[in-house]
């Protein structure tokens, strides 16, 4: 059987992205871990039905969506067959058998995936020539905003500006400012979730030069709905630290009105300053203007471990 599945701790980029490229594949969606609140309130605005969890590539053929990284995929992905990867991220892996690799610099796999669509290049990744219904161009539209945060990211490109037209026509979304303030405030629900299910929402394994390196991300409209929890997600971090060998965590709470992030480090503290050219205030700085971890923290952190 033939999957395509997005990364683990899923976000709403790898859920609709699975969705509606399995539906042009004619296989199936699937999911590597929970569904987190946003995605759930997205996934029943448009009555769309969250896709199977899976948890081994064994016998199975796989298209990964929203990641390449093999520290984000399947625990046991060369136990299948990897057919293709459709991605906006730097390149994760290498791969013994030629695949079909399509990834472009833009703000959200849902983007590439929409530009195919409606240049009609479906078939160019192997996929049937469909008509886009209204709930799956929601979805898409959906994960545009989610990972663009309302294409405040430095991620945004003209493209998903233009994407997101286009897809909000078809949805049937009139306003996609009122609607895109409704994802993010579903995605803002972390004043009711425990520490815990606060880190790992958004948490990303790297492999930096063979140190392992964990970034987690919370994006919030109102930063007091974590304030008071932070010294509990730090102990936590600790803890996730030591037991899970990590060399660095970073917990990025980024303040989507003030777009700019506060970084929680723990661990290798000083290639943290060393990547930011920052000096942290305890375990914490605030870094002015960082809003994106594919593009403002992954790349100075893996540039200070290959020094
Ligand atoms: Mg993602
Ligand atoms: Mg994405
Ligand atoms: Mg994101």
């Amino acid at each position: 059987m033939r999957y395509v599945v997005g990364h683990k701790n899923p976000d709403t980029d790898s859920i609709a992205s699975a969705i509606v490229l399995a539906y042009f594949l004619d296989c199936y969606p699937a999911r590597l871990g929970d569904i987190n609140p946003e995605t759930e309130f997205v996934l029943r605005k448009f009555g769309v039905m969250e896709p199977e969890l899976i948890t081994s590539a064994k016998g199975k053929e796989i298209i990964l969506v929203d990641h390449s990284e093999k520290s984000q995929s399947f625990d046991d992905l060369e136990e299948g067959k990897l057919i293709a990867v459709i991605d906006h991220h730097k390149v994760g892996l290498t791969t013994t058998e030629p695949i079909l690799y399509y990834a472009k610099p833009v703000g959200s796999t849902a983007t590439v995936i929409a530009e195919l669509y409606f240049k009609d290049a479906i078939d160019l990744i192997g996929g049937k020539k469909k008509e886009l219904k209204p709930d799956l161009a929601g979805l898409l539209l959906s994960a545009i905003i989610s990972d663009t945060v309302l294409f405040k990211s430095p991620t945004t490109t003209e493209l998903d500006k233009e994407m997101a037209k286009k897809l909000a026509e078809i949805a049937g979304i009139s306003n996609i400012e009122e609607f895109g303030m409704e994802i993010l405030k579903a995605k803002s629900v972390v004043g009711k979730l425990k520490p815990e299910e606060i880190i790992n929402m958004d948490f990303k394994n790297f492999d930096f030069n063979g140190k392992k390196v964990g970034i987690g991300q919370v994006e919030v409209i109102d930063v007091s709905e974590v304030e008071s929890k932070k010294d509990e997600i730090y102990k936590l971090l600790e803890e996730k630290l030591k037991n899970e060998g990590y060399d660095l965590i970073v917990f990025l709470i980024t303040d989507i009105m003030k777009e700019g992030s506060e970084a929680l480090v723990v661990g290798n503290k000083e290639m943290f300053e060393k990547a930011f050219n920052v000096k942290l205030e305890g375990n914490s700085v605030f870094l002015e203007g960082v809003m994106s971890r594919k593009k403002q923290v992954v790349p100075p952190l893996e540039k200070a471990y290959n020094e």
